[in-house]
C-alpha cells in the first residue's frame, strides 16, 4: 500500500486541490448518508410522545425530502471529478509510458514481448488508475461512514449496545482479510497468464495471412484457445477463493444484528434508550454492512494496484543501452567510418554473428558486400543503425567512438532499405514521404524515378494516392521494394543502405536502379548487400562476409580472380543464366 502511494504521490501532489476538494465532498456525502435514520428515529420519538405538532411534521419531512437530493447532487458533482482525474492520470501514465518505449533500444523489445507491453498499458494501467481515484471515495466515504455511525450510535444513543453489537465486525474482518491476503500470489500469476493469452492472440493476428497458407487455422485456434482457457481458469480460481469468503461476512452482520436487536429491546424496557433510537441505531447496523465489505475489497483492489504498479515502473525503470552520452556530438555528414575489431553478439545468444570485423568506407564511396545467408551480412550493416551497442571493437566516424554521436543524428545519416518491406495502411506517396515528410514534389519525383518506381504508377489506379492495404497487400513484392527504396532515396541520406532489397525485383528493373544510382548518388556513400553479383559489380570494394568474418575483400574484377567464395558463386550465376 506504501508502495502505491510512493510512486502515484507525484500526481496527488500535482492534483492536490482537486484531492481535498473530493475528500470534503465525500465527508460532506457520508454524513448525508447518515442523516435521513437520525432523521426518522427522532420523527418516531416525537409522534410516539405526541408532541408532533404541524410545524415539526413539515420541517421532518422537508428534511427526508432534501437531504436525499442534496446528496445525489453531491454524487454527482464527486463522480464528475473523479472521471476527470482518472482520465488526467491514465493521459500521463499512458504518455510517460508510450515516451519511455520510444526510447528504448532493440535490446528491451528482444526481452519484453510485445503482449507484455500491452498489458501493462492496459491491465495494469487500469488498477493503477483505480486505486489514485475510487479508491479514494471507497477509503474516506466507507471510512466515513463507519466512524460517524459508530460515533453516534455511542455517544448519542448507548456505548454499551454499541459496544455489545458491533465489537464482532472489526475482528471478523480483520482474521478474513489476513487470510484474503494470500490472494495476492494468485493475481500475480494470473497476470503473467494474462500477458501470455495477449501474446499469443496478438502473434496469431499479425499473422493470419502465413497461418491461413499453411493451414494452422486450426492449430493455432486451439493454442488460443488454450491460453484463453488457462486465463479463465486462473480467474475463476480467484473469484472462488472470493465466494469462500462474502458469505462469511453476512453472518458477522447477522449476528450482530440478533444482537443490536435483542439488547435494544431489553434496553428500552429498562428505559436506557428511545424506540426512535433503537430504529436508528439498527439502521446504522445495516449501513455498516456495505462500508465494511468495501473495506475488505479495498484492501485487495489496493494489493493487485500494488503489484500492476511494479509491472508498470519495471518498464519505466529500465534504461535504453543505446542512449545519447551527456554530451553527445551532432553530426550532418562524415569523411570516413571505420570498423575496427568489432564483435558483436545479439542479446541471448551465447557465440557472436560478427567477429573481429575491421574495413572502412569512405565518403562517396559505394561497398557491396555478399555472401551466403546467414553470414552476418545484416547485422553487419545494421550497426549504422545503432539498435545495439556492438559487443566489443569500435565503430569510429571521423575518428570518434560512434558512441559519442547523438543516437538520432546518426541514424539521419542513414537511409536504410531493409529486406523485409514495412508498408503503412496510408497512400503510396504518404509511404514514401515517411522517409522525409518535408520533401516537397520534385523530390518525391526523383525518388520515385531512381526507384524505378514510375513504371509501377501507371499500373496503380490511383497512382501517388493509391491507399496500400495492411502489410502492403495491394502491391507486388517488386513493388514493396521499390515503394521501400524510394522511402529511402526522398530522404537524400549521407549512406544509402540496400540491404537485399534488390531480391524481388527482376534484372532489368536492378540494372535500372543501379544505373541511377549511379547518376544520382555519385557523390554519395552507398552499402548494396545482394544476391546478384550485377548489383555489386561496380563497387569500391566488395566484401565477402562468411560466417561473421570478412573473407575476401576486392575489386570485382580481383575477385574473380582469387580462389574463394566470390568466384565459386559467380560462375554459379553465369552458368545459370
Ligand atoms: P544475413 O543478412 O547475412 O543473411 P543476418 O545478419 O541476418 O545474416 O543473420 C546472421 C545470424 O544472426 C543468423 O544466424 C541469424 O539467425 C542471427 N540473427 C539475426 N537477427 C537476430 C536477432 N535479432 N537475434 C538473434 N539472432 C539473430
Ligand atoms: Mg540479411
Amino acid at each position: 500500500m506504501r508502495s502505491i502511494f510512493n510512486k502515484i504521490g507525484w500526481f496527488i501532489k500535482q492534483e492536490w486541490k482537486l484531492y481535498l476538494l473530493m475528500f470534503f465532498l465525500l465527508i460532506f456525502i457520508s454524513v448525508l448518508a447518515l442523516a435521513p435514520a437520525y432523521v426518522l428515529g427522532k420523527a418516531i420519538d416525537v409522534l410516539i410522545s405526541g408532541a408532533l405538532t404541524k410545524d415539526s411534521l413539515v420541517l421532518l419531512v422537508a428534511l427526508l425530502v432534501l437531504l436525499p437530493v442534496t446528496r445525489y447532487f453531491s454524487s454527482f458533482l464527486f463522480h464528475f471529478l473523479v472521471n476527470k482525474t482518472a482520465n488526467k492520470l491514465t493521459y500521463q501514465l499512458r504518455h510517460n509510458y508510450l515516451s519511455h518505449l520510444f526510447e528504448m533500444d532493440l535490446d528491451f523489445f528482444e526481452t519484453y514481448h510485445k503482449g507484455d507491453l500491452i498489458a501493462r498499458i492496459t491491465n495494469d494501467l487500469e488498477a493503477i488508475t483505480v486505486a489514485a481515484t475510487q479508491l479514494l471515495e471507497g477509503i474516506v466515504f466507507n471510512v466515513g461512514i463507519i466512524l460517524f455511525a459508530i460515533g453516534i450510535m455511542s455517544f448519542t444513543i448507548s456505548w454499551e449496545l454499541t459496544l455489545i453489537s458491533v465489537t464482532i465486525m472489526p475482528v471478523a474482518l480483520t482474521l478474513l482479510n489476513i487470510i484474503r491476503f494470500k490472494k495476492r500470489r494468485y493475481i500475480q500469476k494470473h497476470r503473467e497468464i494474462y500477458s501470455e493469452m495477449t501474446e499469443i492472440v496478438l502473434e496469431s493476428v499479425e499473422g493470419q495471412k502465413t497461418l491461413r497458407a499453411y493451414g494452422q487455422q486450426k492449430s493455432n485456434l486451439d493454442k488460443q484457445y488454450k491460453a484463453i482457457d488457462r486465463d479463465i481458469e486462473s480467474w475463476r480460481y480467484i473469484v472462488n477463493y472470493e465466494n469462500w469468503f462474502n458469505p462469511l461476512f453476512e453472518v458477522v452482520y447477522g449476528i450482530s444484528y440478533i444482537l443490536a436487536f435483542g439488547f435494544g429491546i431489553f434496553f428500552i424496557i429498562n428505559q436506557k434508550i428511545s424506540v426512535g433510537e433503537l430504529v436508528t441505531f439498527v439502521s446504522y447496523i445495516g449501513m455498516l454492512y456495505g462500508p465494511i465489505i468495501s473495506m475488505s475489497t479495498i484492501f485487495t483492489q489496493l494489493n493487485n494496484a500494488t503489484i500492476s504498479v511494479d509491472r508498470y515502473d519495471e518498464i519505466l525503470k529500465t534504461q535504453a543501452k543505446v542512449k545519447d552520452e551527456q554530451d553527445a556530438k551532432h553530426i550532418l555528414s562524415f569523411k570516413e567510418i571505420e570498423f575496427k575489431d568489432v564483435v558483436f553478439k545479439y542479446p541471448f545468444d551465447k557465440n557472436p554473428v560478427i567477429k573481429n570485423i575491421s574495413f572502412s568506407i569512405k565518403n562517396g564511396q559505394t561497398i557491396g558486400i555478399v555472401g551466403p545467408t546467414g553470414s552476418g551480412k545484416s547485422t553487419l550493416i545494421r550497426q549504422l543503425l545503432r539498435e545495439f551497442n556492438v559487443t566489443s571493437g569500435l565503430i569510429l566516424i571521423d575518428g570518434n567512438d560512434i558512441q559519442s554521436y547523438k543516437v538520432e543524428a546518426v541514424r539521419d545519416l542513414v537511409g536504410y532499405v531493409p529486406q523485409a518491406h514495412v508498408l503503412f495502411k496510408r497512400a503510396v506517396d504518404e509511404n514514401i514521404l515517411m522517409g522525409n515528410p518535408n520533401a516537397n514534389q520534385n523530390m518525391l519525383d526523383k525518388a520515385v524515378k531512381i526507384a524505378d518506381f514510375e513504371k509501377d504508377l501507371l499500373y496503380l489506379h490511383d497512382g501517388l494516392n493509391t491507399m496500400v492495404g495492411e502489410s502492403g497487400t495491394t502491391l507486388s513484392g517488386g513493388q514493396k521494394q521499390r515503394l521501400s527504396i524510394a522511402r529511402a532515396l526522398i530522404k537524400d541520406p549521407e549512406i544509402l543502405i540496400l540491404d537485399d532489397s534488390l531480391s524481388a525485383v527482376d534484372a532489368k528493373t536492378e540494372e535500372n536502379i543501379i544505373d541511377r544510382l549511379k547518376e544520382f548518388r555519385s557523390n554519395k556513400t552507398n552499402i548494396i548487400v545482394a544476391h546478384r553479383f550485377s548489383a555489386v559489380r561496380d563497387a569500391h570494394t566488395i566484401y565477402v562476409l562468411e560466417n561473421g568474418e570478412i573473407t575476401q575483400k576486392g575489386t570485382h574484377a580481383e575477385l574473380i580472380r582469387q580462389e574463394g567464395w566470390y568466384k565459386h558463386q559467380y560462375i554459379q550465376q553465369m552458368t545459370m543464366k
